[in-house]
């Protein structure tokens, strides 16, 4: 794993050098935010908002800044990334943003789906607070509609022992009462599964009513639990939860069913 996830952290910091250098994008306007917020909708949907082209500069500026540190498969995704027309860039994008993965090329999705996060990340930081509806459905983001990659038990003040789960989009974080199903809300037959031996701050949440999982981490384990870094870095539990029947609920963009059996 270590190769893969030194090359992730590469990936991580040109992600942060791109927010970083990038200005902001094209937001919804004002009578869209208040429509969205008036029915409970999250503002930044991906199958509402019309990306502008700032999302593809900032995968170009991403793709250059890797490819230094890329092996011999990941340089090749970057070259058929960058033979990608518009069109074909924006129907990748499109199908990533879905969950439609069937036949994508799952070597160059986690290059797309990092360009993503930073333009989501960008336009969910440049919203007011006040912009946010309550959502009606609490297992997907308020901000932008998408699944969770995990969740987080927070510690400290007013939010010691809570849960959030994180986006695996735009990285805005939401609160879910413990002890239940992020999947399906239920709160019957949730048990908590990890690795004998391993990291006790990261464990599966596992539902018996939806058959599902999805990773939650505990802040008071480990202070620098990071759902996306640390859900990467526990692939081992993924494989073990697969093996038990179950399936994971919310994605990684920076890794894809296919690409983890693999
Ligand atoms: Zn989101
Ligand atoms: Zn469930």
């Amino acid at each position: 794993m270590a190769d893969f996830l030194r090359f992730m952290g590469h990936l991580a910091e040109a992600q942060q050098r791109t927010l970083d250098s990038q200005t902001t994008p094209v937001l919804p306007d004002a009578e869209q935010i208040r429509l969205c917020k008036a029915h409970g909708m999250p503002p930044l949907g991906t199958q509402t908002l019309q990306r502008d082209s700032s999302w593809r500069e900032g995968l170009n500026t991403i793709l250059e800044q890797v490819a230094g540190q890329a092996n011999a498969a990941t340089h090749a995704a970057i070259a058929r990334i960058q033979a990608l027309s518009e069109t074909h860039l924006e129907a990748f994008a499109d199908r990533l943003l879905s969950g439609d993965y069937a036949d994508l090329d799952l070597a160059a999705a986690p290059l797309i789906g990092a360009a993503l996060q930073v333009y989501w990340v960008r336009l969910a930081t440049a919203l007011e607070q006040g912009e946010f509806p309550r959502p009606d459905v609490h297992t997907l983001c308020p901000a932008c509609g998408s699944l969770p990659t995990a969740s987080v038990v927070r510690i400290g003040g007013a939010e010691q022992g809570l849960r959030y789960l994180h986006c695996s989009l735009c990285e805005s974080e939401w609160n879910m009462v413990r002890i239940k199903c992020s999947h399906c809300e239920s709160t019957k037959g949730i048990a908590y599964f990890s690795i004998e031996g391993g990291d006790d701050a990261v464990k599966a949440e596992v539902c018996d009513e939806c058959n599902s999982y999805l990773k939650i981490l505990y802040m008071e384990k480990n202070m620098a639990v990071d759902p996306i870094a640390d859900d990467l870095a526990s692939l081992a539990l993924d494989i073990l939860m697969d093996e038990a029947g179950y399936q994971r609920s919310g994605p990684s963009l920076l890794l894809f069913p296919t690409a983890q059996d693999a």
